[in-house]
């Protein structure tokens, strides 16, 4: 088995224990065996969004350690890295050298400047209209580069994360630099967060546009994959563009996977996941839970609009703690297609459709990605969001480093640890998928791979489930217990 077979872990450097080197100390006493991988969130100093307006790549923010740090979480886990290829800093030196010296900046092209960009007279407001926004502003921000007067800077995120111009030969080269820095750091992948607004054309959506996407994608899987690195592009969006990637033979994320699971246990009703498993790309990571909201215009034309409606209704119910407007702009809600909620308080804080939840995802084609408040069954962290009014917060509770061992002690943890050392560890999953619904709730899942053999079945309406799995040694089927 390699890491690809494995579970990964989604953390930030600072989420449990404060820095690296407590993560270290948990994952090498607990993690050990249950995953196998760890893709950690942005680490590099940083101006905003939680590492996600990095100034540079090649420092670790020392608040969260060194490079010493990662590479020894590296021994003993596979590593996956972010890098913001659609932008960076607006405290980064490249920015402020533009800010300082305007035109005559060595790092300009690295920007992309509204006046040299859109023909003459342009941007109309049908075109700024017609960008795909994230943010309810257009998408620039407005500066004084070298006193010379106004100038919009394409910015399509926070005000903090200014976007680069990725066909400039000064922004390849840094490109090229960094992610071949990076790729010296050990990891194994590096996940290309935001990718397809990286290409920006007049008169367009300024998402995902072909061929310059490919071009872009193109560029980074060149760089990386004689490293040995390979690249996973990021962003949410109707599945179609998930099939477009792993078309092209990228890895690519199952964002549809979060909805399809609640509306599965919240009706009962096994058909919508079941359909989906059967045509998902196998080559990809599966997500119940990460740092962003839970995706729903991943799920568009898999569930239709009403089973959407109904299904965040329900998660609106359902989700212990949420309140609408923790998902509103009075929240700093990102990004209005998002839910945020931990996936424990989606389910109500109901520890068996919670274990049953995890099974679905484990036993769904790709590679199980567990965000660490999932791992460790988190509630809502209401709080948290009060005090700093950002919705996302919500699912982004920090444990100090006995917090989380506290954690392991509960029932439903114990049973999750179960079910993920199974995952990680028994070598049928990868290989010959068999579903089945014998009923409108219940669902059959069998994977094998040789003389492995396992088997999930379970009814999504009374939550019961159980896997069983050949074991070599016995000769014969046996029952996983302890789930
Ligand atoms: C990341 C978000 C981030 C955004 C901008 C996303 O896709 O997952 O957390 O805010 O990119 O960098």
């Amino acid at each position: 088995m390699d890491f690809f077979d494995k579970v990964m872990l989604i953390t930030y450097p600072n989420s449990v224990g404060g820095n690296l080197s407590q993560l270290y100390t948990f994952g090498e006493k607990h993690l050990t065996g249950i995953i196998g991988s760890i893709h950690l969130l942005p680490f590099y100093p940083s101006s905003g969004d939680r590492g996600f307006a990095p100034l540079d790549y090649l420092d670790v923010d020392p608040r969260f350690g060194s490079w010493e740090d990662v590479h020894r979480l590296g021994e003993g886990f596979h590593l996956v890295f972010d890098f913001m290829i659609n932008h960076i800093s607006r405290r980064s030196r490249f920015f402020e050298d533009y800010l300082a010296k305007g035109e005559d900046s060595e790092y300009a092209d690295m920007f992309i400047r509204y006046s040299r960009f859109w023909p003459e007279g342009r941007p109309t407001g049908e075109d700024l209209e017609m960008i795909y926004r994230r943010k309810p502003r257009y998408p620039y921000i407005e500066v004084n580069p070298g006193n010379a007067g106004t100038e919009r800077v394409w910015c399509t995120f926070d005000e903090e994360q200014i976007d680069l111009d990725l066909f400039s030969p000064a922004t390849r080269t840094f490109l090229k630099d960094r992610l071949l820095f990076l790729a010296g750091q050990g990891p194994s992948m590096i996940r290309l967060d935001a990718v397809p607004y990286a290409v920006k054309k007049p008169g367009t959506s300024c998402f995902f546009l072909e061929p310059g996407i490919w071009d872009i994608l193109g560029f980074a899987r060149d760089v990386l994959r004689p490293e040995g690195v390979e690249v996973l592009p990021e962003f949410h969006e109707h599945y179609r563009y998930q099939f477009k990637l792993a078309g092209q033979g990228y890895w690519v994320y199952d964002f549809a996977l979060p909805m399809l699971v609640l509306h599965t246990l919240y009706m009962g009703s096994v058909a919508r996941l079941a359909g989906w498993m059967r045509i998902c790309p196998r080559k990809q990571f599966t997500t119940l839970d990460t740092h962003d909201g839970i995706g729903v215009v991943d799920v568009h034309d898999l569930l239709s609009k009403q089973e959407i409606e109904e299904t965040k209704n329900q998660l609106f119910h359902h989700g212990a703690n949420v309140k609408k407007r923790y998902n509103s702009p009075e929240y700093g809600n990102l990004d209005i297609y998002q839910i945020n909620c931990t996936y424990y308080s989606a389910l109500g804080n109901n520890d068996d459709a919670y274990i049953l939840a995890r099974a679905l995802q484990y036993f769904a084609p790709g590679t199980p990605q567990v965000y660490y408040t999932g791992l460790l069954a988190g509630e809502n962290d209401i709080n948290l969001v009060e005090r700093t009014k950002l919705g996302r917060d919500i699912n982004r509770h920090a444990y100090t480093l006995e917090d989380a061992e506290a954690q392991l002690e509960r029932d439903v943890v114990k049973r999750l640890f179960v079910l993920t050392r199974f995952r990680n560890t028994y070598p049928g999953f990868g290989g010959d998928m068999r579903i089945e619904t014998p009923g409108d709730s219940r669902i059959r899942i069998e994977w094998t791979k040789g003389k492995h053999r396992t088997v999930l079945f379970a009814d999504a309406r009374d939550l019961a489930f159980t896997i069983e799995y050949f074991d070599p040694e016995l000769d014969r089927m046996v029952r996983l217990e302890g789930v």
